[in-house]
């Protein structure tokens, strides 16, 4: 990144970690930037990077420092699974039976374990249609759990897409809802992905442990 890009966008990610210290990791979405762009972030100190296309994460994962903990945020299909499972950290996008049994093969095939989200869709009209349904949660959790090659850490969430912010608390609560009641069953949950540069602050106060963004850490408001 130039430095006066930089010199523009450093007041973001200072923002960004002062609202999250404590509270939430700071997942940089990577998507679409640039290796440079990539290393201004790592050399600040970032460790967890996002991608939402396979083909893109591997071929950065191949070349950039081994110690980034890759997770994969997109739409994930079932044959591109083994091709990212040598390099990513976390796939936050698990979203039925279907993927979780290809990911577990592609996982067994390397003779390694990955750590997932299960995301889940709070309903909402307009609300992003990716997803599993709420209503699967416990059952869903229960199938991946039983896959001996995935650990389940938690689940991600995505807002709605709208400027009404009571709109988005609502979803948020609801996914915070949704988490304490799974992690009552299973203390060992402790992630909920929610939140991007958009609504990063809501989804802090409605209790996020891990918020994804992208836009205001690559580009001036
Ligand atoms: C792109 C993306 C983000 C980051 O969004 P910004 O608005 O750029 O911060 C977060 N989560 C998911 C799933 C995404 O696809």
């Amino acid at each position: 990144m130039s430095a006066i890009i930089w010199f523009m966008i450093e007041k973001n990610y200072r923002k960004v970690k002062e609202a999250s210290e404590g509270k939430a990791v700071l997942c940089v979405v990577s998507k679409t930037r640039s290796f440079e762009e990539i290393m201004t972030y790592y050399e600040a100190g970032e460790r967890v990077f996002a991608e939402n296309r396979a083909a893109e994460l591997k071929k950065k994962a191949a070349v950039l420092p081994s110690d980034i903990q890759w997770q994969f945020i997109g739409h994930l299909q079932t044959n591109k699974v083994r091709m990212i499972m040598p390099y990513v950290s976390c796939i936050q996008s698990l979203d039925s039976r279907r993927l979780a049994d290809e990911i577990e093969k592609a996982a067994a095939g390397i003779n390694r374990t990955v750590d997932v989200l299960l995301e889940f869709h709070i309903a909402e009209e307009d609300t992003n249609k990716t997803g599993a349904s709420e209503e699967d949660a416990f059952s869903l959790l229960a199938y991946c759990r039983a896959l001996s090659h995935l650990c389940v850490k938690g689940i991600m969430v995505m807002g709605p897409h709208t400027d009404d912010e009571e709109r988005i608390r609502a979803v948020f609560e609801k996914a915070r809802t949704l988490f304490e009641a799974l992690r009552a069953e299973y203390p060992d949950l402790t992630v909920l992905s929610m939140g991007m540069s958009s609504d990063y602050e809501t989804a802090l106060s409605c209790g996020s442990t891990m918020i994804r963004i992208g836009t205001m850490l690559f580009e001036e408001e």
